[in-house]
């Protein structure tokens, strides 16, 4: 049986959050800059609840699943610049549920960006000093609401499940949709991943829309390895768990981690560069964390000539640009 949006919809309880379609934008003047790919640029920055973003995706899934369990609060956690947070926060909020965020340190930005939006979603900030001391708040938290009656349903780091991940298949199904109209075909798919679930849902999405780009995820940070086998994990769990009926093997798991620079949410001069080039190309803000240094990438491979002059090449823009406030000194002085 064909793998469609509304077979999932009639299977898996969503809750509506995210505006879609997300546009498909041509972006001609950042082709030209890298000197000849055709890029379009997938605005899944515009998904619209809280300022937007990938999680919005995933937690239409995971708010069905949350109340289709008769949940009456939500839990999650991140790094206190957390977009899946602040996303959260405002699923909670549009669905009249309280938030509680388990934010670890270091505290950089406090007052800007995410943090600033977590407090005026109504969100309840628990703030983590030791972040090794992240998973036994989190048991604490949810053992005293328990105490209290109440029912927390937990969502982990990014929303990254099988459920989650359903998101990410739609998306693909989506995406192939509006190439199709256009009678254009993709040879890749440019994206950053972090916690798996974006880039397991669409290797199952990619498959069941019967597409056959590449999907190229750039980490923000971390390992490689363990990133690739989260996504195989992942997207083997959540091909089952809606019967694709087609292998997921470990050569389609692509993680580049080549431009992480010195870590996670650090801003490296590429960064600065990617982000001022789509800027002042296309009026399109990358955020400093994870979409700027995926373009970073693309930048590069097209600079190389990996990513050929004749390419159709898809960058998914995955939001996060509220971070770019708490970075305002550092982007300034770069
Ligand atoms: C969370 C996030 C990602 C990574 O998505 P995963 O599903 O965790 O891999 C990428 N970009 C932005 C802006 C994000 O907030």
């Amino acid at each position: 049986m064909a793998i469609t949006e509304e077979a999932l919809q009639e299977r898996f309880p969503r809750y509506s959050l995210a505006n879609l379609p997300t546009p498909l934008e041509d972006a001609p003047r950042l082709s030209a800059a890298l000197g000849g790919p055709r890029i379009l640029i997938k605005r899944d920055d515009l998904t619209g609840l809280a300022l937007g973003g990938n999680k919005v995706r995933k937690l239409e899934w995971l708010l069905g699943d949350a109340l289709a369990q008769g949940a009456d609060c939500l839990i999650t956690t991140g790094a206190l610049q957390s977009n899946h947070c602040r996303q959260t926060a405002g699923a909670a909020a549009k669905a009249g549920l309280p938030c509680y965020l388990v934010l670890r340190a270091p505290f950089e930005g406090e007052g800007q960006g995410n943090v600033l939006l977590d407090e005026l979603l109504g969100a309840r900030l628990i703030r983590v000093t030791d972040s090794a001391r992240t998973a036994e708040t989190i048991e604490r938290l949810i053992a005293d609401l328990r105490a209290e009656g109440r029912k927390p349903y937990l969502i982990p780091v990014g929303g990254s499940t099988s459920v989650g991940a359903l998101g990410y298949v739609v998306a693909a199904l989506e995406l192939k949709r509006q190439l199709d109209e256009r009678n254009l075909s993709a040879t890749r798919v440019y994206f950053s991943s972090g916690s798996a679930g974006t880039q397991s849902g669409l290797i199952v999405g990619t498959k069941a829309a019967g597409a056959t780009w590449q999907l190229v995820g750039v980490t923000p940070g971390g390992g490689a390895e363990g990133l690739r086998r989260q996504v195989l994990s992942l997207a083997r769990e959540t091909a089952d768990q809606i019967g694709l009926g087609q292998p997921i093997s470990a050569e389609e798991v692509i993680v580049d981690d080549r431009y992480v620079g010195p870590g996670y949410g650090q801003l490296t001069s590429e960064c600065v560069e990617a982000i001022r080039l789509v800027a002042q190309t296309e009026g399109i803000l990358l955020d400093p964390v994870y979409a700027g240094k995926a373009m970073v990438g693309l930048i590069d491979q097209a600079r190389r000539g990996t990513v050929g002059r004749d390419e159709t090449i898809v960058f998914l823009h995955t939001g996060g640009t509220p971070a770019l406030f708490a970075y305002a000194e550092e982007l300034t002085r770069a």
